[in-house]
């Protein structure tokens, strides 16, 4: 069975109802929402650690017989929990846990308010628990990574909230009942804000991971532009123009250094008749096998192009035309003991090439290559598959 096409995966994931991430990709979502959502999550969850602590004024106030026990349950309580919150933010690296550190805390938080409010006889107890809600909304607003978990964790503050109401009740099921149907929408409401959060979060990693797709896309077939507009399609060596644009730069740089630099101009012998007699795929694998003989053959920073048809073009930096020869030579006898498989036999070819130096003067890119020229024609008039020298544009047998 084939793999399936990553852009599909995450397409059907994005459009699907609950939009969730496929096994694969779990890791990197995680990683992505530590990324996107970690400072935020510390922020809130010290946030509510401050609400929690300056809950102790409404309590001076509404119940003021258990304000000692207030502040110092509360100053307790957040002197243990805000070491413990700075040491997960510091340490873990599991956005997973992060995300319900606050649900977590509310949880207790919401078990130790109610201790205290039945340790008080104020007469506004019975509505000052509706303030309870307050804890239900906090613990999911803020909820980033995973709905199920933060559902568990709402439903264990519930029951706290529901328990500790039935407490102060002492039992008395109506007041039980017209707090639940306060309770009740309330936490239905921050459920969906919970929900409709995680799903935002699962969507805009997706979109995100889209996104780079397209963008890694669009620079591949950029790159490939590239080389399309730089390499000779049949041969993979520089074309012409590149060949140009980078042998400029190497003549700078010898004439500034005063560097020789030579270049071989080589061109396939009766090329024509291999093409009549042979085909013109076969002529084309005779182009292939000379470009890649020959660039096996030059140095790294030599430059080989395919000028068009059957000739090549190398530019030799720092070699003088001795040396130039030498590799002309190398490559005339390599290539001419090249052959290429046929059914019926095998194919032979031989190349001619002309050799010319850069002159001391401030000769050009242009007369160079002509001078290379001039040379090779001469090796062509005198019988083929030999190679002759050019220097300062005149050219000379070797
Ligand atoms: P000489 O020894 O004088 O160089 O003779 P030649 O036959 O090699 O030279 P000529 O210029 O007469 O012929 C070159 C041939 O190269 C003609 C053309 O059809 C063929 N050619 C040009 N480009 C390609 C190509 O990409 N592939 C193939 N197979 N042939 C090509
Ligand atoms: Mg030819
Ligand atoms: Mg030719």
């Amino acid at each position: 069975m084939s793999e399936p096409d990553p852009r599909q995966v995450i397409e059907r994931a994005l459009k699907a109802r609950l939009s969730l991430i496929p096994p694969a990709l779990r890791d990197a979502f995680h990683a992505y929402q530590d990324e996107h959502y970690r400072r935020f999550l510390l922020v809130v969850t010290l946030l509510g650690q401050a609400a929690y602590l300056s809950y102790v004024l409404a309590d001076m106030i509404i119940v003021p017989d258990v304000f000692g026990l207030s502040l110092a349950v509360r100053s307790a309580y957040v002197a243990l929990v805000l070491p413990l919150t700075l040491a997960a933010f510091l340490w873990s690296r599991n956005v997973r846990l992060l995300d319900l550190l606050l649900p977590a805390q509310i949880f207790f938080a919401a078990i130790l308010w109610f201790w205290l409010l039945a340790r008080s006889s104020s007469p506004w107890v019975p509505s000052y628990q509706y303030a309870s809600v307050i804890f239900i909304v906090l613990a999911n607003l803020c909820v980033q990574v995973r709905f199920l978990p933060s559902l568990a964790i709402s439903l264990l503050i519930s029951a706290a909230i529901m328990h500790g109401v039935y407490r102060l009740a002492a039992g008395n099921q109506e007041v039980v009942l017209v707090f639940s149907l306060v309770y009740l929408p309330v936490l239905l409401f921050s459920l969906f804000i919970s929900w409709s959060t995680t799903l935002d979060r699962r969507r805009a990693f997706l979109r995100a991971l889209l996104d780079r797709m397209t963008r890694e896309d669009l620079s591949a077939a950029n790159d490939k532009l590239q080389a399309l507009a730089h390499l000779d399609p049949l041969t993979g060596v520089s074309n012409r123009r590149d060949f140009e644009a980078r042998a400029l730069r190497e003549l700078a740089r010898a004439q500034r250094h005063r560097r020789p630099l030579s270049v071989l101009s080589l061109d396939v012998d009766h090329f024509k008749r291999i093409n009549d007699s042979h085909g013109h795929d076969v002529g084309d694998e005779v182009l292939r096998v000379l470009a890649g003989v020959a660039r096996q053959e030059l140095r790294e920073h030599d430059l080989l192009a395919r000028f068009g048809g059957e000739e090549f073009v190398a530019l030799l930096p720092d070699t003088a035309l001795d040396e130039a020869l030498v590799v002309a030579e190398r490559l005339r006898g390599v290539l001419g003991a090249c052959h290429i498989p046929m059914d019926d036999g095998a194919i032979h070819f031989t190349i001619s090439a002309g050799v010319a130096q850069l002159a001391d003067d401030a000769s050009g890119l242009a007369s160079l290559l002509k001078a290379a020229d001039k040379a090779l024609y001469r090796a062509k008039q005198q019988g083929r598959n030999q190679v002759c020298l050019a220097f300062c544009g005149m050219a000379t047998e070797s």
